[in-house]
């Protein structure tokens, strides 16, 4: 135990020198010294310590099946002996790329039959904000350049996703958001629904795009991006009104609608995308995390035959990234799926471990501290609140929640805090029993959290 201890102060040291970590004060973090993961296995994580913790979040939302899975390395291997990187530039391509955008065709929306490859959500949302603006220009109609996001939505952390995206302390840094990009509310009711009904509410949110675009006039909008449920943002689940308003409105005025599936997208939500589930009808669709599981860096963008066969007219598109449809990243892709497909794993998110895993959640809303429970499918988020029927918020954000978080890896259970929000989004292959464990964890984290 004592060497255990001694490796794991080590590597913190180390880290803590030499290391600068994503979205981190990295002055705090060096007093308490970063958590070492060091191996994994199902829903399961083990620290350098030697705790064990139920992975709540699937890493960050992308495990989805599950850790230790022998197949997928072994076609990444066999994919790296037999051709370990090409590009897909200069009119060149390579059978796993092919075999991949094949797949995604097949399990992908009707209409949905290209994808453009990229290494991660981030950067299919800088995609999306290119191929937009070009497949406007290319059908000649350049005027249409402005992009509509929400306030909120997490898009991505490169110039243009953290634009897109709408989290004001990531636009204080770095000059964003950058040029033609718009936002509009969120459909978060629990927030900002104040006296009307959840479904009044989302009809209300979606007026925003309508009013947004009209202000702009619509001949200058491009596009609408969203997620089906804002992830990052506390798994804020739409009011049943709100999506098929916010497709009549993209309809109406001639508006390009982007899903952002990073999160939602591969099963999350109970279906193979967000977009099933809410029943959107998407004209591109952006992808990573639950695409390869997180076991190697891959995302895309799914563009529908209308707007590849728009692109087409406008010649080359000045766009690509060296590692755009790397072989061993789409052999892992691949095999991912392979294993989502034989194993059934949507099937069963929907049909027995969502539904099991929702029931757990509803319960959790009779809890005095527990304002709202939000879910769908497999993932969920249990808003935490002082004062709850006047839906009141804690004067102090976060404060709570990240105490929450503390007791919940006391507890050997990693779950997310966004505010005072706790936010669960396990692999997909988590059991009716490891739900049990997972609910009973949070029970006895939330009780300690206000005792
Ligand atoms: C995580 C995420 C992204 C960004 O993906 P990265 O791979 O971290 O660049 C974009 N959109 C959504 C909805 C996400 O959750």
């Amino acid at each position: 135990m004592d060497n255990l201890h001694n490796a794991s102060a080590h590597l913190q040291e180390l880290d803590s020198l030499h290391h600068l970590h994503p979205f981190t004060d990295s002055k705090a973090l060096a007093k308490r010294g970063a958590k070492v993961i060091t191996r994994a296995d199902g829903v399961y994580l083990w620290d350098a310590d030697g705790n064990k913790y139920l992975d709540g979040m699937a890493g960050l939302w992308c495990v989805n099946v599950g850790y230790g899975r022998r197949e997928i390395m072994e076609a990444v291997a066999a994919q790296m002996e037999q051709l370990p990187y090409y590009n897909t530039f200069f009119q060149t391509t390579h059978p796993p790329v092919v075999e991949l955008s094949a797949k995604i065709a097949e399990l992908a929306p009707e209409g949905l039959n290209r994808v453009f490859f990229c290494s991660s959500g981030s950067e299919a949302n800088d995609t999306v904000l290119r191929m937009v603006r070009h497949y406007w220009a290319s059908v000649g109609q350049p005027d249409k350049h402005i992009v509509i996001s929400r306030e909120n939505a997490y898009h991505g952390s490169t110039m243009a996703g953290a634009s897109l995206g709408g989290m004001k302390p990531m636009h204080k840094q770095g000059g964003l958001p950058i040029p033609g990009i718009e936002h509009v509310m969120q459909p978060h009711w629990f927030l900002h629904g104040a006296d009307l009904t959840p479904d009044e509410f989302g009809k209300v949110a979606a007026k925003a795009l309508e009013d947004k675009i009209l202000q702009a006039g619509p001949e200058n909008v491009a596009a609408f991006i969203a997620e089906p449920v804002q992830g990052a943002g506390g798994v804020i689940v739409p009011p049943s009104t709100y999506w098929p308003e916010i497709q009549r409105i993209c309809n109406e005025h001639n508006i390009l609608l982007v899903a952002d599936e990073v999160i939602c997208g591969f099963g999350r939500t109970g279906n193979w995308f967000g977009s099933n589930t809410f029943n959107i009808k998407p004209d591109l669709m952006a992808i990573a995390k639950g695409l390869s599981s997180g076991y190697l860096p891959i995302g895309g963008v799914i563009v529908s035959d209308k707007v590849a066969e728009g692109l087409e007219q406008g010649g080359d598109f000045n766009h690509g990234y060296t590692y755009s449809g790397h072989p061993a990243c789409a052999a892992a892709a691949l095999a991912n799926i392979r294993i989502m497909q034989t194993e059934r794993i949507v099937e069963t998110v929907s049909d027995s471990t969502a539904p099991y895993f929702q029931s757990k959640l509803m319960a959790l809303a009779e809890h005095p501290y527990v304002g709202q429970v939000r879910g769908v499918g497999l993932l969920g988020a249990i808003q935490l609140v002082p004062d709850k029927p006047n839906r009141t918020a804690f004067e102090k954000p976060d404060v709570t929640g990240t105490r929450c978080r503390e007791h919940c890896l006391d507890n050997g259970l990693v779950m997310r805090a966004v505010d005072d929000a706790m936010i669960i989004s396990p692999p997909l292959t988590i059991s009716v029993a490891e739900i049990d464990e997972l609910f009973e964890k949070a029970l006895r984290s939330i009780d300690q959290t206000f005792s």
